[in-house]
């Protein structure tokens, strides 16, 4: 007969404490303590957007890969180092969408939205996901919200995509910020400038750092905005796209800065500016804050006119921004703007297991009237409710018990003041 082997596993079960599941790295929760912060944010953004005329658009977060290398662009950081990219069970390439441009033109696009309107002028709030090393201000779950002008080419239209967050963030009490814009040409006069850059950044290759030299030929432009002190120092000098630009560029970045100056909003020419994604042309913007380290960047955008029909569409004009939630509270945490949700109107605390039976339909009843109320559900003993109700900063407390039910009359204590007022049960009225 064959030994039965049976091992013994004595591991204890874990403690409580010791977890056996995280979040993972670069994802946050978002605690009920936060809320607050993150609602007021998104009911600015949808103030704003209202104000604006735009209407909210809702599109999955994920996609068909080729529609983000499409659009953002083979050579980009986002699509060359950041997605989130598997293979599905139907062997279908997924991505989380790493920004919501590309989703918003594809719904555009399969839904006919501009035959309906010659000018689609939407917004979307929502997660975002992109495979960056963690650090503060830097996630791979994101939140941004932003905005896409469809179907119409007037600089007015660019401005107003400048004009969007800064809004909200005056709204929201956050002022000191830099409006930088450039413009980064079209297919007119980027090519040619281009291939100028390339032969002028050859010269000067072995000064470069090595990832600028790496992208000397797939994306000079990028060695412009290079943060690096290195790329700075050999690129000083160089002909920059801004006096390359076609007489259709020149005309449209006026009429940009134009509509900036009789708005008296500050800005900052920055012809190096170029942002990280390929589908710009003509404008692009970005908007940092001086309350940030160094991830600064508060929102960005520009014009591109060319994305609607490289991915499928008709030729359609198209202007937007993005701006990241996370990165908006930070300041806002910086500037001490804090945030706080009212406690609940009334708090019934009751006495015995009839009032507790009482108290739960009376909460519904006040509930269906618009009034925030909070009863015990854990069976605490009066002083412990009480103590919950403070607790959770209840405006108005009404304690009920036997005596009460029977004479149908109760006392409303205003928390704040402690003043104290008969209320009839049947009509309880707050404040
Ligand atoms: P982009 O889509 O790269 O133009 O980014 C627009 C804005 O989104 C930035 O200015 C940031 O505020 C925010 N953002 C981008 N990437 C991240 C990230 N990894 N974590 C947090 N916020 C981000």
């Amino acid at each position: 007969m064959k030994k039965q082997h049976t091992l013994k596993v004595d591991l204890p079960s874990p403690p409580p404490f010791l977890m056996k599941f995280r979040s993972i790295k670069g994802t946050k929760d978002i605690l009920p303590a936060d809320v607050a912060a993150w609602q007021a944010v998104e009911r600015t953004v949808r103030r704003v957007m209202h104000d604006f005329h735009y209407r909210e658009i809702r599109t999955p977060v994920f996609e068909q890969t080729a529609l983000f290398s499409r659009s953002i662009g083979e050579l980009t950081d986002i699509v060359s180092k950041e997605m989130y990219t598997f293979t599905d069970r139907s062997s279908d390439s997924i991505t989380l969408r790493p920004e919501g441009t590309a989703s918003t033109l594809r719904a555009y696009i399969q839904n006919n939205l501009g035959e309906a309107s010659p000018l689609t002028k939407v917004y979307y709030i929502g997660p975002m996901f992109r495979q960056e090393r963690p650090q503060a201000g830097r996630l791979r779950q994101f939140h941004q919200f932003g905005a896409e002008a469809l179907g119409g080419q007037s600089p007015a239209l660019d401005v107003e995509m400048m004009l969007l967050p800064l809004e909200i963030y005056r709204s929201l009490g956050v002022e000191a910020f830099s409006l930088k814009i450039n413009s980064v040409g079209c297919e007119k006069c980027r090519p040619r400038y281009k291939e100028l850059l390339k032969a002028e950044l050859m010269k000067v290759y072995g000064r470069l750092s090595p990832e600028s030299q790496a992208r000397v030929q797939s994306n000079p432009l990028r060695v412009l905005d290079s943060k690096e002190e290195q790329d700075r120092a050999a690129t000083r000098g160089i002909p920059l796209l801004q006096d390359h630009l076609c007489e259709e560029c020149k005309k449209h970045f006026q009429g940009v800065t134009q509509l900036l100056d009789s708005l008296q909003l500050k800005h900052e020419v920055d012809p190096r500016l170029v942002r990280g994604l390929d589908y710009y042309t003509k404008t692009a913007f970005e908007i940092t804050s001086t309350a940030l380290g160094s991830q600064d960047a508060l929102a960005g955008g520009g014009r591109y006119d060319l994305l609607v029909e490289e991915l499928g569409g008709k030729p359609t004009f198209g202007v937007g921004f993005a701006a990241g939630i996370e990165r908006l509270l930070m300041v806002l945490e910086k500037l001490e703007k804090s945030f706080v949700e009212p406690g609940p109107a009334l708090y019934i605390v009751a006495l015995d297991e009839r009032s507790r039976k009482w108290a739960f339909t009376k909460a519904s009843e006040m509930r269906k009237k618009g009034i925030q109320t909070e009863v015990d559900y854990l069976e605490r003993s009066v002083k412990a409710q009480m103590r919950d109700a403070n607790r959770v900063s209840a405006q108005y407390v009404l304690v009920v018990g036997e005596q009460e039910l029977a004479a149908g009359t109760g006392k409303l204590k205003n928390m704040q003041s402690g003043a104290e007022v008969g209320v009839d049960l049947n009509d309880i009225r707050i404040g």
